[in-house]
């Protein structure tokens, strides 16, 4: 069968996203066949939610984590103040939306961020320190069944990938909402 397309955080594949207009280039074998075999499919989630370069950066405030944002039991906030949990939710619906169109089963997100973390955010107090915990796009995307790696896990991706790759697409597709 032919292997599925992958999402993946725009930044990691060196796309000028970040809030400061950086980007988190990661050099790796797993991501280098990803793209000579025209698999990946990028998104920024901040970005597909409205927010612009630059911006200020965000953190989720209370416990929780990103599935407490999309259920409205947590806020994410801007480092100037605003609350702009509207623009995390929207983007990660975003997010979705384009692996369930692309038919991707396994997304491949930035750590640490408010959107794309797997398993570490920062903490809300904007002061550098993290926590364990989920962005709020990479929470809606367990959600709906992709499974979910950050930068740091793409030996744990590829094999997880070896295994989706061996079966046909009815047998772990995205869920619907
Ligand atoms: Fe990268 Fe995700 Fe942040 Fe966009 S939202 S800059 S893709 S970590």
């Amino acid at each position: 069968m032919t292997p599925g397309p992958v999402l993946v955080s725009a930044c990691l594949i060196g796309a000028p996203v970040r809030h400061d207009g950086g980007d988190k280039r990661v050099e790796h074998p797993l991501l280098a066949r990803l793209r000579a075999q025209g698999r990946l499919r990028a998104i920024c989630p901040e970005m597909a939610g409205g927010l612009s370069v630059p911006r200020a950066s965000a953190e989720i405030r209370g416990a929780g984590g990103g599935a407490a944002v999309l259920d409205g039991r947590a806020r994410v906030m801007l480092a100037d103040g605003r609350d702009r949990s509207d623009a995390f939710v929207a983007g990660a619906r975003r997010a979705l939306a384009l692996a369930r169109s692309e038919g991707a089963r396994l997304a491949i997100l930035k750590q640490n961020s408010p959107s794309c973390g797997t398993r570490r955010i920062g903490d809300g107090r904007f002061a550098g320190h993290r926590q364990a915990g989920e962005g709020v796009a990479a929470a809606l995307l367990r959600q709906q069944g992709l499974l979910v790696f950050g930068e740091d896990e793409l030996e744990a991706a590829a094999a997880a990938l070896d295994g989706l790759d061996a079966r046909p697409l009815g047998d772990h597709r995205p869920g619907s909402v």
